[in-house]
Formats: structure tokens, C-alpha cells, sequence
């Protein structure tokens, strides 16, 4: 039998449970009954980014399958056999839908199945940026429950985001291996149709960062095979059905890796058999051309961003530094090169072996920096990385900033040598690498002694409000330039933010600081500087300038970016946009919400469903992606009045914005406690009769603007 045979005999088999489980569910619901994926605005999204339809119901589903059989031509061609792979594909998608049938939650824990969108939009930053320079997905049971810990362990110490279908999940419970988002290691399901939840990821990443049109199947897949550094590992015994849905990844672009002897046979990089199971993760890496960014540093547990996310509980603490209740800080200084001495590491007080179990305890790290290119402003941006390159640390769990913080060290880690010195030790070493072009030379001070820690935390304070006055005088109208943005380009091609000190990136993560320090470390890279000399309207924000940057940075598919306006020329949105307002017709205001938020809001829509208005680099006006701390910015839709405009946000977000928002509106408007004034999820979701009413019993300041000039 060849290989082709294989794949459509189990294209074959699957089209044919696929059929018989869509008669099955119109017999027991009727033919009207909905179907879908939950939090998704994409529908069936495997479907609707392969035809450009959007599947919502079982007859829908049952028409669908005609579609599906067209693709399923028998000529024992390469191209047929791609797409023989992926009508296996979209029928594991109808497979997997109909679990969901009636707001059923078939997956449970460890297992995810269905991935939301919000999910997927997190993922653009690590991606573009190469924290997570790739996205692994391991099929079926490795020889032994041990090959699967370590090939997990392996891609996981790269930041790789592993996938698990089959019986290797149960292979790592068995290891008692911790899996979950929060550490990038992320069981889909047992059954091998649920290989179709990672699918969807990357053909959604198309639509939404791509601006791929749903339907446009060619470019679809040009896009996963360029963009999406995924790729397949296969354990044997490979079945029909997983060779059919192997066929359907290599159309993508994703290689297949397996240990498979049967009827194999060899794709250069694109199928390829590999009996050594201890060199998968080299091999896949090659076939995927996945570079991974090493630092190497001398502490004696793992270093790797999948363990960003994880969580140490209070039972496996050895210490904790914490600062809400002694005093702790962080801090970086700028230094003469004769003051500093390059990789000294202090630690003032006991070792973490001197401390008893379970102690809550006063620390601080004073980071001294010296070096020729090194400026003051670039201390606070260099002090906002502490928080993911300690968190990096496997073991270690680091939030807050300034002299707010809380680190956990477990006692793993412990036990494995882990000391005080080496928190230093991991600073040092990401410093150097990642401010290479400003750190001449780098010394930590780790002080734990709570009565020289009250002393230097007073220091530490008063160089914070420096900072923060500093800040604040700092508008969009006092520096002489702004800067570009271009990182999101590897996934939304023509994608541009222009950066000014008074709105930052719409990820949230690019701040005008952090954008000046990435020029001065990279002048050819991604933030590129904006003159800003010829003004031509200074309320909406136009200016030559900036159309100049973003003509030039989005190769001509731009001609026209506002700052400050969300109706004309507004900026663009990538896709990983913390998030999006949108204007409500009824108050002539806007709603915003953000990714955490999974309710409607008053305009009938979620997060995802207004974020699928906009995206991909183009501009969409009354929609627009932006990062939360634009909220309260006064330069927010100051075209339309500001935030002023603002009438809905999600609790939470309004608690996050609150403080900043009250003090802008308080000087825009003259109203206090401005944020009381916006509607939330308790007042009202999608009902505007309600938002109108809520509105007017507060005297809502948008009350008395002008409507839209749409
Ligand atoms: Fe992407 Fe804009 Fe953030 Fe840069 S600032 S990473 S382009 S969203
Ligand atoms: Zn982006």
C-alpha cells in the first residue's frame, strides 16, 4: 500500500464518520439546531478560513459536507493527497463541533480542546518577538512515559509552545509532569480528531494578524507555511486516519517528524522519518528553520520563558520576599564606568540557607549600569524586564515592580543549590545580552536585611517619583520625535504603530521609552524614528511625518495615519491589541474591552467579535485596537472629545484605569470620579435602552458633547 493510499483511506474513513455523526445529531436535535465553537467570532473557524463560510447550523454542517467530498479528488497525486489531508482536517473540525452541540463542555482538565481567540491574540507579542519561536504538536504515545517527559522538557527549555494530542497526555499525568497555558504545555485531547483545536489556532493567526480574506485558501496556506513556525511530531503507530490528518499539516507548511518504519516513505523537510526519538527536537527544528536565542547563565535550575507563567503555591515556598508587607524594591542606576565593577554580585545578609522554611522576608536588588551609551531614561525600561526574566527562572515567581514586589522561590529549587546570588546572577546575564549596545558593564547588590532595606527603599522612592515627574512632563507635544513600531510585521505584514509618549503601542508593551532604548540598541531595527516638523492638524494628530513613516514602514499600503481619532485615518490595528473601542450609535460614545473579558457589551458583541471588526494592518474607522494605558490618556480619541467619549468598560478594566482615567477627566472635564460615570457589566451588557438610562442618572459628560461627525 502506498502512502497515498493510506491518506485517502483515512480521509476516507473519517469523511465517512463524519457523515454519520452529522445525521446522528440533526436525528436528535432537527436540522435548525446552532452549532459552534464557544468563544470564537470565526464560527467553524477551520472551515470558514478554507471557504469563506461560516458554518452555524446542522444543516449548514450537512451542506457543508458536499464541499468537504469536492475536495476529495482520486488521482494519486502529491495534490491530492494535500487535500485529501485537509478535508480530514475540516472534518475533525465538524467532529469536534458537534461535541459542543448545546453549550456542552466536553473537555475537562488537563485537557483544553477548543481554543478561544482571545487566546490566540496573546500569542502575537511572544511569537513576533521569538519568545516563542515555535509551536510543537506531539501526536499519539511515546515509547516510554520517560521520552515523553524529556521531549517536552526539551522544547519547553526553548520557550517552544507544545501541543499534546492522544497518549502522551496521559503519559505525562503518569510522570506527574505540570501542564497548562501558564507553562505552554497544552493538552488538546485524546482523541486524535482534537489535533484540529492547534489547527485552528494557526488558521485563525491568518485571519486575524494575516488579514487573509476567509476563502482565499491559497494564500491561507501560503500564510501558515511562511508565518507559523509549527510543526508535527508523530509517535508510531501512525493509523490511516493520523497519516491523512499528517497529509493535511504538510499542506500547511508544518513538517511531520515520526518514528513510523510502515510505509513510510521521505518529503525532504516536510515528512520526515527520524527512529531516535532523543533527536526529534533537533530535528524539528531544522525542518521548521527555528533558531533558538541562547543565554546562558550560571544557576544551577532551568531558565526558559515557558515557565513565565507558572505559579508557585504558598505549600511549596521555601522563602518569600514580600513586599507588601516589609520593605523590598528593585532598581536600576546608572553609573560612571570607574564605579562600577562588571559582573560583581553582592549579597548583604544571610543566604537563602540561613533563613528557616516558609519565611516572608525583606530584599532589594540595586542594579548598577555603566556604560557610554547609556542614558537615565533607560533604567526604567531595563527595570520593567526584571519582572519576565525572573520570572524565567524555573522555581521562581516574581510579580509587581518598584518597591512592590513579591518573589517566591520554591523549594525545588532549593534543594538544587538555587541562592539569593543567583537572582543576580540571572540579571547580569540578560542585562548584558539583551542591552548589549548600552551596558559596558553591569554589578548587583542583593541587600536582605530589613533594617538597611527601610533606609535604601526611602533612596529608591525618591528616584521613583524623579522618574514619574518626568513622565508626566513628557507629552506628545515635548519630545521631537515619536518612533515606529514594525515588530508585528512578521505576522501582520503591513502593520504599522507610530509610538508617542502619550499613546503607546497597542500591545501594551511598547512604551515611547521602550521604543527610544530599542532604536538606540538596534537603529536598524524595528522602531525607527518619526520626525514630527510638519504639522498639519494637531487635534487629530496629522502629520507628513508620520504618513511619510507609515507610507514607507507598510510598503505603500498605507497612506494615512491620525493619532488621535478614531474616524479618520485612524492607526492600525496588528491583532494582539489589549483592547478595542468601538463606537455605540445610541449615547454617541464608545465601549471598550479587553481580552480578559469574555461577556458582550452594549454594542452585542464580545472582545473577539469586535476584534474580528478590525485587524491585519488595516483601518477600520469606529474600531481600533489600542493598549489600556491609552485609556486614560488625554490624547485618547481627543478628536472625538476625548475620553470623555467613553460610556462602557469591563470592571475590571475600569478598576485597572481608574485612578489615572479620574485625574485626566478631572482635567479635561472638571468631573470627579469620571470612571463611576462608565457603565460596566453590573449595569447593563448588550442593552442600550439600559447603558441610555444609566447614562443619564449620572450625567454622563458625553450627554452634553456634540454627536459624531462620522
Ligand atoms: Fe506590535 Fe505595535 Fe506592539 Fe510593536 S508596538 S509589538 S508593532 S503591537
Ligand atoms: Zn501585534
Amino acid at each position: 500500500m502506498t502512502l497515498f493510499d493510506r491518506v485517502f483511506g483515512g480521509n476516507d474513513a473519517v469523511y465517512g464518520l463524519t457523515v454519520a455523526a452529522v445525521d446522528n445529531a440533526i436525528a436528535q436535535y432537527g436540522e435548525a439546531q446552532a452549532v459552534s465553537f464557544p468563544e470564537t467570532a470565526y464560527a467553524l473557524p477551520c472551515y470558514y478560513a478554507v471557504t469563506g463560510v461560516k458554518v452555524t447550523t446542522l444543516a449548514e454542517m450537512k451542506a457543508a459536507l458536499d464541499v468537504i467530498k469536492s475536495l476529495m479528488t482520486r488521482e494519486n497525486r502529491l495534490h491530492d493527497a494535500f487535500m485529501s489531508g485537509v478535508a480530514t482536517a475540516l472534518c475533525a473540525e465538524f467532529i469536534e463541533a458537534l461535541k459542543y452541540i448545546g453549550g456542552a463542555t466536553p473537555y475537562e482538565a488537563p485537557c483544553y480542546g477548543h481554543i478561544s481567540d482571545a487566546f490566540v491574540r496573546n500569542l502575537g507579542v511572544p511569537l513576533v518577538t521569538g519568545d516563542i519561536p515555535g509551536v510543537a504538536v506531539i501526536l499519539g504515545s511515546a515509547p516510554t512515559a520517560d521520552e515523553a517527559v524529556e521531549l517536552v522538557k526539551s522544547y519547553q527549555a526553548q520557550g517552544i509552545l507544545v501541543t499534546l494530542v492522544g497518549g502522551v497526555i496521559d503519559q505525562l499525568a503518569e510522570k506527574n509532569y505540570k501542564t497548562g497555558d501558564n507553562v505552554r504545555v497544552v493538552p488538546l485531547g485524546k482523541d486524535v480528531t482534537s489535533v484540529i483545536h492547534v489547527v485552528s489556532v494557526a488558521l485563525r493567526a491568518a485571519l486575524i494578524f494575516g488579514n487573509i480574506v476567509p476563502g482565499d485558501a491559497g494564500n491561507l496556506m501560503k500564510y501558515t507555511m511562511e508565518r507559523v513556525p509549527a510543526f508535527v511530531n508523530a509517535f508510531k503507530p501512525l493509523d490511516d486516519v493520523i497519516v491523512a490528518c499528517g497529509a493535511g499539516a504538510i499542506a500547511l507548511g508544518f513538517p511531520v517528524i515520526s518514528n513510523e518504519t510502515e510505509n513510510m516513505f521521505k518529503v525532504p523537510k516536510s515528512l520526515i522519518q527520524q527512529l531516535d526519538v532523543s533527536k526529534w527536537n533537533a530535528t524539528s527544528l531544522e525542518a521548521r528553520d527555528i533558531k533558538i536565542k541562547i543565554t546562558k547563565i550560571d544557576i544551577p535550575v532551568s531558565f526558559a520563558s515557558a515557565f513565565e507563567g507558572e505559579i508557585i503555591r504558598r505549600g511549596d515556598m521555601q522563602v518569600e520576599v514580600d513586599g507588601s508587607r516589609v520593605d523590598c524594591f528593585e532598581l536600576v542606576q546608572t553609573k560612571e564606568a570607574n564605579e562600577v565593577e562588571d559582573h560583581k554580585i553582592t549579597v548583604i545578609g544571610p543566604e537563602i540557607d540561613e533563613i528557616p522554611v516558609g519565611s516572608k522576608i525583606s530584599l532589594s536588588y540595586t542594579v548598577e549600569v555603566a556604560g557610554k551609551n547609556m542614558q537615565p531614561d533607560f533604567e526604567s525600561v531595563m527595570e520593567r524586564k526584571f519582572h519576565s526574566w525572573l520570572n524565567c527562572i524555573e522555581g521562581v515567581m516574581h510579580t509587581g515592580q518598584r518597591d512592590m514586589i513579591r518573589i517566591r522561590i520554591n523549594k525545588a529549587d532549593f534543594e538544587a543549590g538555587f541562592k539569593f546570588r543567583h537572582l543576580g546572577e540571572v540579571l547580569y546575564a540578560k542585562l548584558k545580552n539583551e542591552f548589549e549596545a548600552v551596558v559596558d558593564k553591569c554589578a548587583v547588590t542583593i541587600v536582605v536585611d530589613a533594617e538597611k532595606n527601610k533606609e535604601l527603599r526611602a533612596k529608591a522612592n525618591e528616584v521613583f517619583s524623579k522618574r514619574d515627574d518626568r513622565l508626566k512632563s513628557m507629552t506628545d507635544e515635548s519630545v521631537d520625535k515619536y518612533y515606529t513600531c514594525i515588530l508585528c510585521q512578521a505576522f501582520s505584514p503591513s502593520h504599522v504603530c507610530i509610538v508617542t509618549p502619550e499613546r503607546l503601542g497597542l500591545c501594551g508593551a511598547v512604551s515611547w521609552l521602550d521604543a527610544k532604548a530599542t532604536n538606540e540598541l538596534d537603529p536598524t531595527g524595528p522602531c525607527q524614528i518619526v520626525p514630527k516638523d510638519r504639522c498639519i492638524d494637531e487635534n487629530v494628530g496629522r502629520f507628513e511625518d508620520v504618513d511619510e513613516a507609515v507610507n514607507k514602514y507598510s510598503h505603500g499600503a498605507l497612506e494615512h495615519v491620525t493619532l488621535y481619532s478614531l474616524f479618520q485615518d485612524p492607526m492600525t490595528s496588528c491583532g494582539c491589541f489589549e483592547c478595542i473601542c468601538g463606537v455605540e450609535p445610541c449615547s454617541m460614545g464608545v465601549v471598550i474591552t479587553c481580552r480578559e473579558h469574555a461577556g458582550v457589551t452594549p454594542l452585542g458583541m464580545s472582545f473577539s467579535e469586535m476584534a474580528s471588526m478590525t485587524g491585519g494592518g488595516v483601518q477600520t474607522p469606529g474600531f481600533m485596537g489600542h493598549g489600556k494605558q491609552f485609556i486614560s490618556s488625554k490624547k485618547f480619541i481627543k478628536a472625538e472629545g476625548g475620553p470623555g467619549r467613553i460610556v462602557w468598560m469591563p470592571k475590571e478594566l475600569k478598576d485597572q484605569v481608574r485612578e489615572r482615567l479620574d485625574a485626566t477627566a478631572k482635567e479635561l472635564y472638571g468631573v470627579d470620579n469620571f470612571t463611576d460615570m462608565i457603565a460596566d457589566e453590573t449595569v447593563c451588557t448588550d442593552d442600550p435602552e439600559q447603558l441610555m438610562e444609566f447614562l443619564g442618572s449620572v450625567g454622563h459628560p458625553v450627554l452634553s458633547m456634540e454627536p459624531f461627525d462620522m
